[in-house]
């Protein structure tokens, strides 16, 4: 499942460990990505309007990710596990379509994952109920994407509603993602009607949250006006005041009112990789694909990224870890000018991987 562009509360971690991104750093210079997410399969049972995955630019244009092949069965998990292997990663997302069609291979695949300590986050609508054995394994998240109160999501996202994932979620653990539309910052006291019916629920322990990341040129009721976003930044200290369960790492909202103009100024770009479901294309710029306006990024990840650019390295002399990044850049570049024949790094981060 893909939202259209995450209480009981118990753990309040910024969604990137600073600690673990550096080490993260060791793999950026040896060419590998610290953060991967997979289109696990093209298939998803709604039709949510707006879904910027089923979109025709989301692949570059060309093909769209539902007429790209797909896998199932043992080939997926093997598939998957050498995607992994191939680029070492510290956390997987898996995303869709809908992830939790393919819950039967996820069930392998996790625990493969967890065993050597790589973290998983499952992006799931909850149109059908994950297994229970999934919040016994390490390392493992489910997050449930919930598109604004019952009625706008109902509308949105039937038969995903909120009584079926109420049903779904009985005896289990998972997070809330929710991306913030503008007409959610119209009405006073949405939000916090928002996050007081969803970390009231025993089975929720965090909610995720981030803003709706337009395309470039779109005019859309979803995409947040300025007005929206200032109102939103005023609001946001006080819903994380209320609801702890709430994540927003520290000078996040500085990060959300200054985002990258651009996916070259883009710390989440240098530090992630997206596949689509033939685990071959990649997704590019970063997740959301086309050509998403990095001015008005709201991706939770790509600002705690954004925010950690600028935080300082322990014992590294002042030095912050947006130069390590600039190093690092600078190192792999330097390496494929003298290992790779012209033209293949386009080539590579055009589309196909293997
Ligand atoms: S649930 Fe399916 S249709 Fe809806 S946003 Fe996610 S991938 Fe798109
Ligand atoms: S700033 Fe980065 S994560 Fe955000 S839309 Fe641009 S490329 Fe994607």
């Amino acid at each position: 499942m893909k939202a259209r562009n995450s209480s009981s509360g118990t753990q309040r971690k910024s969604p990137v460990d600073i600690i673990k991104l550096l080490t993260g750093w060791g793999k950026i210079l040896s060419g590998h990505h610290p953060l991967l997410s997979i289109e696990i399969t093209r298939e998803c049972p709604l039709t949510c309007p707006g879904c910027y995955a089923y979109g025709d630019s989301h692949l570059g244009g060309g093909t769209t990710l539902r007429q790209l092949s797909d896998f199932r069965g043992e080939e997926l998990v093997h598939r998957v596990l050498e995607l992994v292997n191939r680029c070492r990663p510290m956390q997987v997302s898996f995303v869709g379509g809908e992830p939790l069609i393919r819950h039967r291979e996820l069930s392998r695949i996790l625990p493969e994952l967890s065993k050597r300590g790589i973290h998983s986050l499952v992006v799931t609508s909850a149109v059908i109920a994950f297994p229970r054995e999934w919040n016994n394994i390490p390392r493992v998240r489910v997050a449930i994407s919930v598109d604004g109160l019952r009625p706008e999501h109902d509308a949105r996202r039937k038969p995903a509603t909120y009584d079926r994932i109420l049903e779904n979620i009985q005896s289990r653990r998972a997070d809330i993602s929710l991306v913030v539309t503008n007409s959610m910052t119209e009405r006073r006291d949405y939000l916090d009607e928002y996050l007081d019916f969803w970390t009231s629920q025993p089975e929720i322990q965090r909610v995720w949250l981030s803003l709706y990341t337009p395309q470039r040129g779109e005019q859309s009721a979803e995409r947040l006006t300025e007005a929206a976003r200032t109102r939103l930044f005023e609001e946001l200290p006080r819903l994380k005041a209320k609801y702890p369960a709430l994540i927003l790492p520290g000078s996040s909202i500085k990060a959300f009112a200054a985002p990258p103009q651009t996916p070259s100024e883009c710390t989440f770009t240098r530090i992630s990789a997206a596949y689509a479901a033939d685990l071959r294309s990649r997704v590019t710029p970063c997740f959301y694909g086309g050509n998403p306006d990095c001015s008005q990024c709201g991706c939770a990840v790509s600002v705690a990224a954004h925010w950690l650019h600028a935080q300082k390295i322990p014992h590294a002399f002042g030095l912050r870890a947006g130069h390590s990044l600039k190093v690092s850049d600078w190192i792999v570049a330097m390496r494929n000018s003298r290992t790779k024949p012209h033209g293949a790094r386009a080539e590579a981060s055009r589309s196909k991987a293997a």
